[in-house]
């Protein structure tokens, strides 16, 4: 089988980062994102790459009006009020329209990555939904997921894809989304710093390891083979084998380090037919555009000169699974397979 870069995107503005962040402090950054994603759209188009987007529900709507009418009854309501965006939230930080608040709205993005025509579009959840902070129920998270991916159908987009907001998830969360219809999700990369958390548990010493992970070779590269599900019921774990760390410019002099620690993955997925999944969020190349776009030119020379030398292909997450229906059940890999 030939080795495949996954590529997903946590698309969610300011709706993943109010509980700890205000307009003042990360506004820039989730602004910044209506001049990224376009750069990242041209430069996904210039070396043929399919990408997932998976997008927050919410960010379908071009004002509140339309905001209102579509909310999950009843919204999410968490232990720690920080989390609410109902009904304080709602009610006094969103804005009426995307002109207005670029930061809860983004219909007119969604457009552009629909508009490109090979990328996946799938779902963060209708509101950034936290599954395992607490009071959250299973049947609170469903509800909050299900009003999303009619959202996304009434804008003529099926959804067989998720990211789990925050990277928590329960295995009672996965067998939910069997239920709804889903085929898979991204599961967290391997190791003790990856493991699903609740902020409060993500204290500074995982949070430190996953940093230097970055950087240098903790936690090997992360490939893995694609096929049949690895998760619960029946879901496909198109697992992440590692974020894409936006520049910082304390550690610009070991961004050689951070791009070598990608192009390895990479060429071990190359070689030995296996995945490479990258993941990192629009925003966060909202500041510091230019040399995050750079980097990212970097990784995708790689991923061409892999693709000339291994037939490294491109793929989104729905790309890894079977066509359904197959007569006689043959053929596992399928979609990919038959593009190969
Ligand atoms: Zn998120």
């Amino acid at each position: 089988m030939r080795g495949a870069l996954i590529i997903s995107l946590d698309f969610e503005l300011f709706w993943g980062v109010h509980p700890i962040k205000t307009p003042a402090e990360y506004g820039a950054a989730v602004l910044g994102t209506r001049v990224a994603l376009p750069g990242i759209l041209q430069l996904f188009r210039e070396y043929d790459i399919r990408a997932t987007f998976a997008t927050v529900g919410a960010l379908f709507f071009r004002n509140k009006s339309e905001l209102i009418e579509n909310l999950p009854q009843p919204p999410v309501r968490y232990k720690d009020p920080k989390f609410d965006w109902y009904p304080e939230y709602l009610d006094k930080e969103i804005g009426q329209s995307e002109e207005a608040d670029p930061y809860h709205f983004a219909g007119s993005l969604v457009d552009l990555i629909v508009r490109e025509g090979r990328h996946e579009m799938a779902t963060h959840t209708f509101s950034h939904c936290f599954a395992l902070e607490e009071k959250l129920t299973p049947d609170a998270f469903r509800i909050d997921l299900e009003r999303a991916m009619q959202v996304a159908k009434q804008a003529g987009v099926q959804i067989e894809s998720l990211v789990f907001p925050g990277n928590q998830y329960g295995e009672e969360h996965i067998r939910l989304l069997s239920q709804l219809g889903l085929r898979g999700y991204r599961g967290n990369e391997q190791g003790w710093m990856y493991e699903p958390r609740t902020w409060q548990g993500n204290h500074v010493i995982r949070r430190l390891a996953r940093l230097f992970d970055a950087y240098v070779n903790l936690t090997g590269h992360q490939t893995y083979e694609r096929g049949e599900p690895k998760g619960p019921a029946g879901m496909f774990n198109i697992r992440a084998s590692r974020f894409l760390r936006p520049f910082n410019t304390a550690l610009k002099p070991l961004d050689g380090l951070r791009l070598r620690r990608i192009k390895r993955s990479m060429t071990d997925a190359a070689m030995h037919g296996r995945v490479f999944h990258l993941w990192w969020h629009p925003h966060n190349f909202g500041t510091h555009t230019e040399q995050n776009l750079g980097f990212l030119r970097s990784i995708l020379e790689h991923y061409r000169f892999l693709r000339d030398k291994y037939q490294f292909q491109s793929l989104t997450m729905r790309d890894c699974y079977p066509a359904e229906n197959i007569e006689n059940g043959a053929a596992s890999g399928g979609l990919i397979q038959t593009t190969g």
